[in-house]
């Protein structure tokens, strides 16, 4: 079994203005791990993700993506700002699906899955088609090639927005609620896609209220509240007796 850290963050800080929002996130997640972040709106879920995705940088503390230190190259005792095409490529090892699906509406499903590979010349064209039909079978879409996004459902639409996130291949997948757009039927199949993925060993982070899904999916549930980690732990343990009042504050409302 492989150990190998793909995300390290040590002592991560974030403010808005006067607002602290990270105050000190410390989280290693290793290859093939899933794990699941909880808690209340506004404690930083988000703001932690797109630090990782490079959509922020942090204030303080870093980040380090297998062993690469995002956003900085250390040089001896100093450090350099990564330059915007440095920083492309180390983006581009990671894949973010977000609530909202931002699929392009006026390019078919096929060429939504492409765009990516294709204008960063990860791969050719015809590589890049055959890839992009190989995930959307994956997601259960391989007859929507064609489709343009408004005539998918929603629930059709995230699974594009995840075809579309793995199509430039990436080691690491964050999820920020990836399913509370949806409308309740339509959940599920978001979701038994996700649990695909972690079964064929995809490392995620994966923001949700679904505490079913974080029971059977998770290795590890990470409890977040006013930009602090409050609470981690396996799901049983997490979701049957939650040790912070705050935790079992937060089960209550969404179990
Ligand atoms: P969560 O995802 O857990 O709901 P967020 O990371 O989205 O939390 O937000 C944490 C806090 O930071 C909230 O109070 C939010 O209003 C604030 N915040 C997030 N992004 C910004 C921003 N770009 N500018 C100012 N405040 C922000
Ligand atoms: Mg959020």
């Amino acid at each position: 079994m492989t150990t190998e850290t793909v995300l390290r963050a040590v002592g991560v800080t974030k403010r808005f203005g006067d607002l602290p929002v990270l105050r000190g996130i410390d989280l290693t997640v290793t290859a093939g791990e899933v794990v699941c972040l909880m808690g209340p709106s506004g404690s930083g879920k988000s703001t932690f993700l797109r630090c990782v995705n490079q959509l922020e940088r942090p204030d303080g503390g870093y980040l380090e993506v297998r062993s690469e230190l995002l956003g900085w190259k250390r040089r001896g005792d100093t450090l350099r700002e990564l330059s915007h095409r440095e920083i492309a490529r180390q983006r581009r090892g990671i894949g973010m699906v977000f609530q909202r699906f931002n699929l392009f509406p006026h390019l078919t499903v096929l060429q939504n899955v492409t765009e990516a590979p294709v204008r960063t010349r990860a791969l050719p064209r015809a590589e890049a088609e055959r890839t992009a039909r190989e995930l959307l079978e994956r997601v259960g879409l391989a007859e929507k090639g064609n489709a343009y996004p408004g005539q998918l459902s929603g629930g059709q639409q995230q699974r594009v927005a995840i075809a579309r996130s793995l199509a430039t291949r990436p080691f690491l997948m964050l999820f920020d609620e990836p399913t509370s757009a949806l409308d309740p039927e339509l959940v599920g199949e978001v979701l038994a896609v996700m649990r695909t993925l972690a079964e064929q060993g995809m490392t995620m982070i994966v923001v949700t209220h679904e505490a079913g899904f974080a029971r059977d999916v998770a290795d590890r549930i990470v409890f977040m509240d006013g930009g602090v980690i409050v609470e981690e732990g396996p799901p049983a343990r997490l979701l049957s007796a939650p040790s912070h009042p705050r935790t079992k504050d937060f089960l209550a409302r969404v179990t």
